[in-house]
């Protein structure tokens, strides 16, 4: 290593890492490592031997720390010499091998030690400078994946492993120093070696690199491994029948759904002992045996409000499934049977979670039908082409005292695209109409007490007290 290299690299290291810097170069002794509050007496005792320089003199030879990196045979025989495990010296050596892994490394030492004998009597290395015999954890990981995803179906995994912070900086440094141009870092070939070995035993899984079934979360220090099974998503659009069901579980008002409920809610903790989310919910998550489930629907409808034509787009995410594959259309009877005729979907289909955001951020217009109450009985040719006037009109709406506690105060423009059909029965009205997304469509019969211009109310010149609606079609 030359000074000038070490002034590049001053840049970026911090002081602990300059004192490595010199301390595995055989400048120093290591008996007084820096470590950082939170390292354990143990890993300081395993750096005191990494970094003891006593180790390399002792075999009676100096290190030339100018070797030229591998493939060049004075490099091989460097990273030899600084005691290099053979899964590492097969990654870093950059030679073509006839096998992989440590096998592929014993084959890069045993050409090293007929090209110079002399190299031989470096012997087998305690503790791999580079990797700190990770690779020797392998076996035990895999046993551990292998036993944590027995009976959770999945097709693909990803792996994520944690690694110390000064091993990778340090493995980084003799790798980029010592090692083969292009030379595989130590955080993938660990993968790589895992990945290999857990072929034996799981032999139709495929390794991805994102959306995975399982993530697998390897801690390297303390060999902990934890199992994320990813949730599944289902698309589909529902239709809702029944006045009297919210879309997503409400906790109960008077015990905020905590412990076992209550009283008033019957130990449920729900308000509502019904919601769209459970009942499409329920028995998708029973099927797919998995832990719980979040709704996401395209916006959503009051209580009171029903909604037909196709339906409502939704995406149903769940949680932790043992199961992941199963026939849809036997998923949308389940579902289906479970409504009891209050809620309905046509189809289901597997989405990603990308789907929930697109979903979320969605707008679409919307054909209502509604039914008001007029305060004076209307005369019915004037009363429809009132009406029919607000057809292309665009309202301002200022937020409805309804919501203005969770929104803010504004005034919103929205279209009336157009007034489809009026019919007077009596003193009530029918209206079919289409309008912008986002419109308040009770606002813009009664008023809202004027806050929403003009209205049906406005236009007819009496009260219009709103008995039911019906969102008709979604037009997405
Ligand atoms: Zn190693
Ligand atoms: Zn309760």
């Amino acid at each position: 290593m030359t000074w000038d290299n070490l002034d590049e690299e001053e840049h970026e290291l911090s002081e602990g890492d300059q004192w490595q810097l010199f301390a595995s170069a055989g400048y120093a002794s290591a008996e007084s490592v820096p470590s950082s509050e939170d390292e354990s007496k143990a890993e300081s005792e395993e750096e005191d031997v990494w970094f003891d320089g006593d180790d390399v003199e002792a075999n009676g030879t100096s290190l030339d720390w100018d070797a030229p990196p591998c493939p060049t045979p004075l490099g091989i025989a460097h990273v030899i010499k600084l005691g290099v495990c053979d899964h590492c010296l097969y990654r870093v050596a950059g030679r073509r091998t006839k096998n992989a892994g440590s096998a592929g490394g014993k084959e890069v030492r045993e050409d090293a030690h007929a090209r110079d004998p002399g190299i031989a009597k470096f012997g087998t290395p305690e503790l791999c400078p580079l990797c700190e015999n990770l690779f020797d954890d392998v076996g035990n990981i895999v046993s551990r994946v292998t036993e944590s995803v027995a009976g959770v179906q999945h097709s693909t995994m990803q792996f994520g492993i944690h690694l110390p912070k000064d091993l990778i900086q340090e493995e980084d440094r003799i790798r980029s120093r010592h090692g083969a141009p292009g030379s595989r870092p130590l955080k993938a070939a660990f993968v790589d070696a895992i990945q290999a070995d857990l072929s034996n035993y799981l032999s139709d899984v495929r390794f991805v690199k994102e959306i995975p079934d399982l993530m697998i979360r390897v801690d390297g220090l303390t060999l902990r491994v934890d199992i994320d099974i990813r949730p599944v998503f289902l698309y589909g659009r529902y239709r809702k029948l029944s006045r009297n069901i919210p879309q997503t579980r409400w906790p109960c008002r008077a015990c905020r759904g905590r412990d076992k409920g209550c009283e008033s809610c019957q130990g449920t903790g729900l308000q509502y002992p019904d919601s769209i989310q459970d009942i499409i919910g329920e028995p998708i998550r029973e099927a797919l045996n998995a832990e719980d489930t979040s709704f996401h629907g395209m916006g959503r409808e009051d209580i009171d409000v029903r909604c037909l034509g196709r339906g409502r787009p939704f995406v149903m995410e769940i949680k932790n499934p043992l199961v992941r594959e199963h026939d849809l259309d036997e998923l949308v009877s389940l579902v289906n049977n479970n409504g009891s005729g209050m809620v309905e979907i046509d189809s289901l289909e597997w989405t990603h979670k990308k789907k929930v955001a697109k979903i979320k951020q969605h707008r679409s217009e919307k054909t209502y039908t509604i039914r008001f109450k007029c305060s004076e009985t209307p005369d019915e040719e004037i009363a429809i082409a009132a009406i029919e006037g607000l057809s292309g009109i665009v309202l301002e709406q200022k937020t409805p005292k309804r919501v203005s506690h969770r929104r803010a105060a504004k005034t919103r423009k929205r279209k009336v695209t157009s007034v489809d059909r009026v019919s007077v029965i009596d003193d009530e009205i029918e209206v079919t109409l289409r309008c912008e997304a986002g419109t308040y469509i009770k606002e813009l019969v009664h008023s809202d007490e004027g806050r929403t211009t003009p209205s049906v109310s406005s236009v007819l010149g009496c009260k219009c007290e709103v008995v039911w609606l019906d969102v008709e079609e979604i037009h997405d």
